[in-house]
């Protein structure tokens, strides 16, 4: 489902500033359905993967193939096209924050030009999945950390995309809320079989939900396998 191939990402210089390597020969085979993550300190390089994954960067070498295409061979229209594939959450989670939970759910349809009809079923759809029906209108300011990141999982699924790519998704949230929010990922990926790829600082994250991994440091993957054969070395 989605492959990097000997990736170099090279951030040039700037004024006053070195170039920084961010990504040396990665490579990566992410299998279609499985939930895979990736863990590294601050700095290792898993924002820059993400964002050469759902086509916002592009490596300096190096292919990155998703969904049988390489990113840098498609049309501007192609690549918006499969961004809307491409679902995304945050750690912060991005909403916007003069409009209602229903509102921003239904932003990413109507960008898409999905019909009235398609967007009132759709989201009502969404809302249910996530739990948050009864607060379709309030405000995220009225909002927990938990019930903000379930509007971003509704958001992000909308287009109904074939990946979903989670960016330190538990990182501002308690362990509590955590779990349930990791619960309803495990739900979506049984439902779904969306294939989901979770950047994460947190190992209690990966244990719990991922079935491969890849360890990054300071710009390489050190390692990479089964979540059980990699945490558990004699
Ligand atoms: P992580 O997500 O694991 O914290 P990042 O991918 O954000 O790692 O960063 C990897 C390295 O690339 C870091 O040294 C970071 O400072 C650098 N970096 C990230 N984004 C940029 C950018 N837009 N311009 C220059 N350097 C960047
Ligand atoms: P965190 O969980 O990290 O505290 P929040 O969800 O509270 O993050 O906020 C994320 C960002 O959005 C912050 O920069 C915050 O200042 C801003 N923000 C939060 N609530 C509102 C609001 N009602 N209106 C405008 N900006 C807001």
């Amino acid at each position: 489902m989605i492959q990097l191939k000997e990736i170099e990402k090279i951030y040039p210089s700037r004024k006053g500033t070195t170039s920084v390597s961010a990504l040396t020969g990665v490579d990566l085979d992410i299998k279609a359905g499985e939930i895979f993550g990736i863990i590294g300190r601050s700095g290792a390089g898993k924002s820059t993967l993400l964002r050469l994954i759902n086509g916002l960067e592009t490596p300096t070498s190096g292919e990155v193939w998703v969904d049988g295409k390489e990113m840098s061979l498609l049309s501007e229209k192609e690549l918006r096209h499969a961004r809307t594939k491409i679902g995304i959450i945050f750690q912060h989670f991005n909403l916007l924050w003069s409009r209602t939970v229903w509102e921003n759910v239904a932003f990413s349809l109507e960008v898409a030009g999905k019909s009235k009809a398609e967007i009132q079923g759709k989201v009502n759809e969404l809302l249910e999945r996530v739990g948050l029906s009864d607060r379709a209108h309030a405000y995220p300011s009225q909002l927990s950390g938990g019930q903000k990141q379930r509007v971003g999982i509704a958001r992000a699924l909308a287009n109904n995309p074939t990946v979903l790519l989670c960016d330190e998704a538990t990182s501002a949230l308690d362990p509590e809320t955590t779990a349930s929010i990791l619960q309803l990922l495990r739900d979506i990926h049984r439902d779904m079989g969306i294939t989901m790829v979770l950047i994460t600082h947190e190992m209690s994250v990966v244990r719990s939900i991922c079935q491969r991994v890849a360890v990054m440091d300071d710009g390489y993957i050190i390692e990479e396998g089964k979540v059980s054969d990699v945490f558990n070395h004699p």
